[in-house]
């Protein structure tokens, strides 16, 4: 199909032809109308397929095959991907699926993905409109959380990222830029603060940081989740006292255990009051504020110096889409921006432009996920967007409901948001570990719904994340129904 043969079949020279673009376009034409099909297929019959299925070892043999010194017909390609790849995903995008917390995505999502494919831009820099796309989300943001006009934003992979990129730049807040040069001096003992809740990409941030995540302190939490904001003042004044140098708190707007979002108000005058860069981890919460009935539980995250969101959680732009918000895009640029030669500047023309990513983060090339982004938004609207996530917190309050009226199962956490937690109990009254894990297991391998399983005060819980769009109450009933019927089976007296 897509051979070096010109259509009158001619020899061409290989040498004369090393561009990979196709011979014939009409055929490449058929070929990619087939795979769009063949995924909007897909995508249409989702809720009739398992949410997941084990791949047998004959597919995993495919991908375990020497390197292709020559190349291969395209559909050839596309049916492996068709009978390898797509039937043996993680499920995410299923309505069955509520474990982790993963976005659905949807059909606007990947057809914009389609077209930055093609399209092919390098967010990097220079002046051309894929840059004033990003500008326009950046914008949008601010307006999203209320941020001022100085705010600046960038795209990266993910909130682990966002929280990594915030962290250096409370750093450099803290300690001015030349601790750019310096890196940090013994004398500097950097401290910070969180819960003990908090996600553990961010203890992580602290190592690749060069701070140490011992200097987080992991400050305890409330019966609802949210940290305990007396315990981190005191914690914040014995670490003054000791010399250390406070330098940034983190909140969560949504942990990722239970949900819970903490007192942003709270933590922005803590921040106030003792000079902290405040910082949220709003990566599964934060756009919550899209929706008018839950936008309440978020008051005070306006007030944040950095905000970490994903738009490829609740916002259900595909995967990667992560963001951070900063209430002063100088103090990005401080951060991050130097001067290669090579990235040098013109008034004009392809490298001219005044907003260059690469100088208000870590990548240089980066790709265009402000185009899923725009998509998304412009398609569906933020009132869908917010209305899919209080649909989603209905339904946790439903399952939630199911759950206090069945004597076999325990709620384990306060659901304030999308995610929750429950147990199957034994017949003795105790949360057996190795029933709790062999329901989860067990469910994966039946299909139909998908949680996680996660511990709780050293507890094993159910996690039910309600992360995707597409979810409906006979899913949340045939969580429990099943939860049910495979516990009991277990749950028999031991001869
Ligand atoms: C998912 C998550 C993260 C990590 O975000 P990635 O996008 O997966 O890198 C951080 N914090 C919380 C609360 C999360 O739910």
């Amino acid at each position: 199909m897509f051979s070096l043969q010109e259509a009158g079949g001619a020899a061409v020279d290989r040498h004369e032809r090393t561009s990979l673009d196709p011979d014939d376009w009409q055929a490449l034409r058929n070929q990619g109308h087939r795979m769009l099909d063949d995924m909007f297929d897909h995508l249409q019959a989702l809720a009739t397929k398992p949410v997941w299925q084990p791949a047998p070892s004959s597919v995993r043999a495919e991908f375990d095959m020497p390197l292709p010194v020559e190349g291969s017909d395209l559909a050839d390609v596309h049916a492996i991907f068709r009978d390898n790849i797509l039937p043996y995903g993680s499920g995410n995008i299923h309505p069955g699926f509520m474990g982790w917390v993963q976005g659905g995505s949807t059909v606007t999502g990947m057809l914009a993905e389609m077209l930055a494919g093609g399209l092919n831009a390098n967010l990097g820099g220079r002046d051309h409109m894929p840059i004033e796309v990003e500008r326009q989300i950046i914008r949008w943001t601010r307006e999203i959380f209320s941020f001022p006009e100085t705010a600046g934003g960038i795209f990266l992979t993910g909130a682990s990222q966002a929280n990594f990129v915030a962290v250096q730049i409370a750093r450099c807040r803290k300690l001015g830029r030349d601790v750019r040069a310096t890196g940090l001096s013994d004398e500097t003992r950097l401290v910070a603060y969180a819960s003990s809740e908090v996600h553990g990409c961010i203890p992580r941030a602290f190592e690749m940081a060069g701070i140490g995540s011992n200097q987080l302190r992991r400050v305890a939490v409330n019966e609802f989740g949210q940290i305990d904001v007396d315990a981190l003042e005191r914690a914040i004044l014995r670490d003054r006292q000791e010399g250390l140098v406070p330098f940034l708190v983190i909140g969560s707007a949504g942990t990722v255990n239970t949900g819970a979002v903490d007192d942003l108000a709270g933590l922005r005058h803590i921040a106030h009051s003792y000079d902290l860069h405040f910082h949220i981890d709003g990566a599964l919460g934060a756009l919550g504020v899209l929706s008018p009935g839950l936008a309440h539980l978020f008051a005070g995250i306006d007030s944040c110096d950095s905000l970490a969101f994903d738009f490829h959680k609740w916002g259900q732009v595909p995967y990667d889409a992560g963001f951070l918000l900063v209430r002063d895009s100088e103090w990005q640029r401080q951060t991050f921006a130097s001067d290669a030669a090579y990235l040098s500047r013109a008034a004009t023309g392809l490298a001219g432009g005044d907003w260059w990513p690469c100088d208000y983060g870590p990548d240089l090339s980066r790709g265009f996920r402000a185009l899923k982004t725009w998509f998304t938004l412009k398609t569906y609207g933020v009132k869908a967007l917010g209305e899919a996530m209080s649909a989603n917190c209905r339904l946790a309050r439903r399952l939630a409901e199911r759950i206090e009226q069945e004597s076999a199962l325990k709620l384990l956490a306060p659901v304030a948001l999308n995610i929750v937690c429950f147990a199957y109990v034994g017949m003795d009254g105790s949360i057996p570990a190795s029933i709790n894990a062999h329901i989860v297991e067990r469910l994966h391998a039946e299909g139909r719904v998908a949680p996680s399983l996660t511990h709780l005060n050293g507890q094993p819980a159910i996690r039910a994340a309600i992360v995707n769009h597409r979810t409906r109450e006979a899913d949340i009933d045939q969580l429990v129904l099943s939860v049910l019927t495979i516990g009991s089976r277990q749950d028999l007296p031991q001869c």
